[in-house]
């Protein structure tokens, strides 16, 4: 909606159309009071998504003007939920203090100025965050707008500081999106963000690349930004687009960030969007977290741990020693319980350090966030102490991060020192500096306090003194300390010449005396001095926290020792194994299970595991089996085996041995992408064509029913070919699960083709999934018994059956094969005959040695074959 012309409008009004201006892609939360308030367009906006009165106040010519309003003191509740709505927000604060009424000065509305914008990417409070989620502003640049050359990427997260970039090939840009699944993008309008294209954020211009790289430099000091390491013009671009979005967002002030860390390309397993949607690992595709691949491996008990596991989920290595790193750091751990349940246990209750020292630097720190760091230094330096107790000496990954624990003892012993016992909510509230820390606060607040003694001494004096028993000393907001006595006894102070009459009511009656007002005003100005001195003590003490370079290091190493802890408490079950991830193509998973699924079923019901052995004499497995018989169960959790392996973590599995997986591509569960007007069988060629572009001889591909969405034939004669495509071409380890059963005959001309089917046993008359993988192939559908578990009416399943069993009969009777389930290669297709070989052709080429044959020559025999050809034709 448009706004109208600010022609005409008030002096207040006026401000507010001036601060929309700057933001008009925001919600202008314009702060009245002890209330933001929201007009025009943005009320409308507002009152919707937030379910508030929209009512009018005054008229912008003639007309009433739109209003809605959220209370000051609940403002991150409504905030949280318009942008989970998709809403940015700007907030517009009075920038003077409220004038009092009548004496003079500035005229007008009071200043106001837009002091930060909140935007999806851009959050710091922990009402508006997921604990144990990153929350990524990502950018995006491009040499020729559209990245035909590839991409420079960087990615900011100012709630703990991360701040790194990458170059990513032409085609990897999805998979780099997929992997962070940042929460807001910067990305110039004509680059393609696929499903991500609803987190653009409004238009933004990039700089130049040596402008770029000068903006980064100065945003950290430095004279370069070689200082940091290698970065492409387009990463420069791109990091310089996110910092400059911050600093905007933040109005000028900058967080603290960590140097920035370009990434080299590969180290990580290719995972593309489609694959990350079809084996939940984070999120399930309906959004939730509880059925993931993250919530049956994490164990981990700080929210800075759950996030780094869900980074090390999202991006496994492709590097055997890198994984072996991690692998040493928790098998470590499982050796020395003792260690690690002193671990687990300290690691409890740690704070938030990285997120605290995020507020701090943005000057929005709470005195809890103050105490966070006093506290996650002091628990780090007992968990430093902990860890010295094991037998054996730790290995590098623990070694690193215990180097770092101890340091800060200075800084923590300060904070001990400063903080009070019990603080505030906020530093205007007052008390959270500790008594005894600053001796000219001391005396401030010591003079407050015996003028309060001072007047609760007074209370009795008064009553003697206007014999008045009744009478009361009250601190009133507007009128400061007043006596204040029952209405029915206030004609016998009137007369007095020493109280002056404040305030009468219906009942009751308010004085004050020259001793009271003078009381009252030196406990007003020793309040407001103990308030500012104290303001500055804590605006000193986070300088203090922002200038100690520990507490980020400490943070991460504690983050890892979490990650590293939940492992070992994961594998010290004994269902989990360490894998051995090996340089090679090997590839044996031994009782497999399917974490999340495992997890699910109920408690009568135990899982089967399953061997899956894809070593290169047999690298190719084609399943079969019918419906619900655990076809997609296993595909699923032989991909997470490998994502599990790769990130470091333990496997559910007996043993595993995995040579390292270059890409991993998982198609399994329909994908139903109607809403964006494909078909699902054109989802599926899509996506098909994906993996036979992309895969290679290092790769694994699990692939459920490619070829349902079409006719039969049409179906099978797809599944056929991309099977004989993965076998022969490719050459990749996969999986193939399918229901056309009479593709397992391939199995004869492809060498590599190893048929596997789910056991099924029927009992009684029905049937029973076994959950088993065997060799072989399945012979029937058991389509009619599975819809019978699926409820459909007795009737209809009976006659189902027996239109079935006369099918069967008349196709095992009459009917020829069809011609596709001729071996492969040997029988042309019968629709287009062979035209054969000339004879005189025929000849020619029998009387040849090709070994004889100069190119000269041979070129002749292509022009006299090709004239021959023509003439017989
Ligand atoms: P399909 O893909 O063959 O239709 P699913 O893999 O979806 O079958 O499995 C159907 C259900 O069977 C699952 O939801 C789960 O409850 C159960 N199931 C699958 N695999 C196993 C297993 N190995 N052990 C126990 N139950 C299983």
């Amino acid at each position: 909606m448009t706004l109208p012309s600010p022609d005409g409008a008030t002096p207040a009004m006026a401000q507010w159309f001036s601060l929309k201006a700057e933001h008009p892609e925001a919600l202008l939360f314009f702060r009245m009071g002890d209330f933001y308030e929201m007009f025009f367009s943005d009320a409308e906006a507002a009152a919707g998504a937030l379910d508030i009165a929209l009512t009018a106040r005054g008229t912008h010519g003639d007309i009433p003007i739109p209003m809605c309003g959220v209370p000051v003191g609940a403002a991150s509740s409504y905030l949280a939920r318009l942008i989970r709505r998709g809403f940015r927000v700007a907030v517009a604060e009075q920038t003077e203090p409220p004038r009092k009424p009548g004496k003079g000065g500035p005229k007008g509305p009071l200043a106001r100025a837009v002091v930060r914008l909140v935007t999806p990417g851009t959050l710091t409070e922990d009402e508006l965050l997921e604990a144990g989620r990153q929350n990524l502003l990502l950018a995006v640049a491009s040499r020729g707008g559209r990245g035909t050359r590839g991409w420079g990427v960087a990615w900011i997260d100012i709630s703990t500081g991360t701040f790194e970039t990458a170059a990513v090939p032409a085609e990897g840009l999805m998979d780099l999106l997929g992997r962070l699944d940042p929460a807001e993008i910067l990305a110039a309008a004509e680059i393609d963000l696929g499903d991500f294209a609803a987190r653009r954020a409004p238009a933004t211009i990039p700089p130049g690349p040596e402008a770029a790289r000068r903006r980064v430099a100065e945003t950290f000091h430095v004279a370069s930004l070689d200082a940091f390491g290698t970065f492409s013009d387009e990463e420069a671009v791109a990091g310089a687009m996110a910092l400059d979005y911050v600093r905007r967002s933040q109005a000028g002030q900058m967080p603290r960030l960590s140097r920035p860390q370009a990434h080299e390309n590969g180290g990580v397993l290719g995972l593309d969007p489609a694959t990350r949607a079809s084996l939940d690992l984070l999120r399930t595709r309906d959004g939730g977290t509880e059925h993931t691949l993250l919530a049956s491996v994490g164990r981990t008990v700080t929210a800075p741990g759950s996030r780094l596991l869900a980074e090390w989920i999202a991006a496994p290595l492709t590097r055997d020693a890198a994984i072996a790193a991690r692998q040493d750091g928790w098998s470590w751990l499982i050796e020395e319980g003792g260690v690690r349940a002193a671990l687990r246990q300290g690691l409890r209750g740690t704070p938030d350090i990285a997120r605290a020292l995020a507020r701090l630097s943005l000057g929005r720190g709470l005195p809890r966030d103050a105490a966070a760091i006093r506290d996650g230094l002091a628990i780090a330096r007992r968990i430093a102490q902990a860890l010295t107790d094991g037998r054996t000496a730790p290995p590098a990954l623990l070694a690193d991060a215990m180097r770092h624990l101890g340091e800060a003892t200075d800084l923590e012993a300060r904070l001990k020192q400063a903080l009070a016992e019990d603080l505030p909510a906020r530093v205007e509230d007052g008390g959270v500096i500790a008594a005894g820390f600053d001796a000219e606060l001391d005396a401030e607040r010591a003079l407050r306090d015996d003028s309060r003694r001072v007047i609760a001494g007074l209370q009795n004096d008064y009553a003697q003194k206007f014999g008045l028993a009744s009478l009361k000393i009250r601190h009133h907001a507007q009128l400061g300390y007043v006596i204040e006595v029952p209405a029915a006894t206030a004609p016998r102070l009137r007369e007095r010449t020493d109280l002056i009459l404040r305030q009468g009511t219906a009942s009751a009656a308010r004085f004050s005396t020259e001793e009271l007002v003078s009381l009252d005003r030196r406990i007003a100005e020793a309040a407001e001095r103990a308030a500012t001195r104290e303001r500055r003590i804590f605006a000193a003490l986070v300088r203090e926290i922002l200038d100690e370079p520990a507490p980020p290091v400490i943070a991460g190493a504690l983050a890892v020792l979490d990650v590293l802890q939940s492992c070992a408490d994961l594998a010290a079950g004994g269902m989990w194994c360490r894998p051995e991830v090996t340089d090679d193509d090997a590839f044996t998973l031994t009782a497999c299970r399917h974490p999340v699924v495992e997890a699910a079923l109920p408690r009568s019901e135990r899982f089967t595991p399953n061997d899956c052995v894809l070593e290169p004499a047999q690298r190719v497995m084609l399943l079969t089996g019918p419906n619900m018989a655990g076809k997609s169960t296993f595909l699923r959790q032989t991909a997470l085996a490998v994502i599990l392996a790769q990130a470091g973590l333990p496997v559910p599995a007996k043993a595993a041995r995995i040579g390292v997986v270059d890409r991993l591509f998982s198609r399994v569960g329909a994908s139903d992408d109607l809403a964006r007007g494909r078909s699902t069988f054109m989802v599926e060629m899509t996506e098909t064509a994906a993996i036979l572009n992309q895969a290679g001889p290092r790769s694994l591909v699990v692939v459920d029913e490619i070829g349902r969405g079409t006719a039969t034939l049409d179906g099978l004669a797809i599944a056929w070919s991309v099977l004989e495509a993965m076998h022969s071409t490719l050459r990749c380890r996969s999986i193939f699960a399918t229901h056309f059963h009479e593709l397992a005959e391939l199995a004869e001309s492809l060498p590599r083709l190893s048929p596997h089917t789910m056991s099924v046993r029927e009992w009684k008359g029905q049937v029973i999934f076994q959950h088993e993988v065997i060799p072989g192939s399945a012979r029937r559908s058991w389509g009619v018994h599975v819809a019978r578990l699926a409820g459909v009416p007795e009737p209809v399943v009976r006659r189902a059956a027996r239109l079935l069993a006369g099918l069967e009969k008349e196709r095992a009777v009459g009917a020829r094969p069809l011609p596709l389930f001729a071996p492969a290669d040997s029988t042309p297709p019968a629709e287009e005959p062979d035209p054969g070989v000339p004879e005189p052709v025929r000849r020619m080429l029998e009387q040849l040695d090709p070994d004889e044959l100069t190119p000269r020559t041979a070129l002749d025999m292509v022009y006299a074959i090709k004239k021959l050809m023509l003439e017989e034709s």
